[in-house]
């Protein structure tokens, strides 16, 4: 079986080594090369007690191995992206939209987080971040033809405001976005944000994202499964 070693959050060892027990696969992670983020139990050698680290993995056929691989391979990190252990506040933290691409999620997910162990001006930074990737995801690529100024590419409010007048995004999203992005400044710069409007950044971010990826993501899902029917019955 695997091992890993690192500092163990339940008994503060330095650099102890884990005994990889399992492999939770959570979820398949948008973009390419295909990626799947995985939850891993592991016991302390020191202490005996268990902690969960979160790892991502490319590849589906990595992804189908990774029992044959934890007993051939010896560090974790030979065959996975390892990342950080799962806490309490990644436990009280609210979920985050699906389908997101990952730079977006990281920032939303940091921000729930943030919410939930009460940091409400971090929190309104890391979503008025996660609304800044998304919008940058979706100016025109170099090349495309279209041509955008370099403010429309620099600053959040003039590539927002790019973004609506082309209707690339839903009008009915404007007012909510320029909340998210007001808010978010006071809490960066004058750290006035308090409880309750951090809970509407966060409410705000998540039903945005969910406009923009979530819906049509799911769409396209089940447009390929009705696809694959038809072609089955035909
Ligand atoms: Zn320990």
């Amino acid at each position: 079986m695997s091992i890993h070693v690192t500092d163990c959050p339940r008994c503060k060892a330095q650099k102890t080594t884990f005994d990889v027990l399992a492999f939770a696969p959570v979820r398949e992670i948008n973009g390419y090369p295909e990626t799947f983020y995985l939850e891993v139990p592991m016991q302390c050698r020191n202490c005996k007690q268990v902690s969960v680290i979160r790892a991502n993995v490319s590849g589906r056929a990595t992804f189908r191995e990774l029992n044959d691989l934890n007993i051939h391979r010896h560090l974790l990190y030979e065959f996975l992206d390892v990342h950080v252990f799962v806490t309490l506040a990644d436990v009280e933290a609210s979920p985050s939209p699906e389908h997101l691409p990952l730079n977006v999620q990281n920032a939303f997910v940091e921000g729930a987080k943030c919410y939930a162990s009460g940091c409400y001006n971090a929190a309104g930074a890391m979503f008025r971040l996660s609304l800044d990737l998304a919008s940058k995801s979706q100016l025109p690529a170099d090349g495309s033809g279209i041509t955008i100024t370099p403010r429309q590419k620099n600053y959040l409010a003039d590539r927002l405001e790019w973004l609506f007048d082309n209707n690339h995004w839903p009008a009915s999203l404007k007012d909510m976005v320029t909340c998210i992005r007001q808010d978010g400044n006071d809490g960066a710069h004058d750290g006035e944000l308090g409880k309750d409007e951090a809970y509407d950044i966060m409410d705000f971010s998540f039903m945005v994202l969910e406009k923009i990826y979530t819906e049509p993501e799911r769409i396209r899902i089940s447009q390929e499964r009705r696809a694959i029917r038809k072609q089955q019955s035909a």
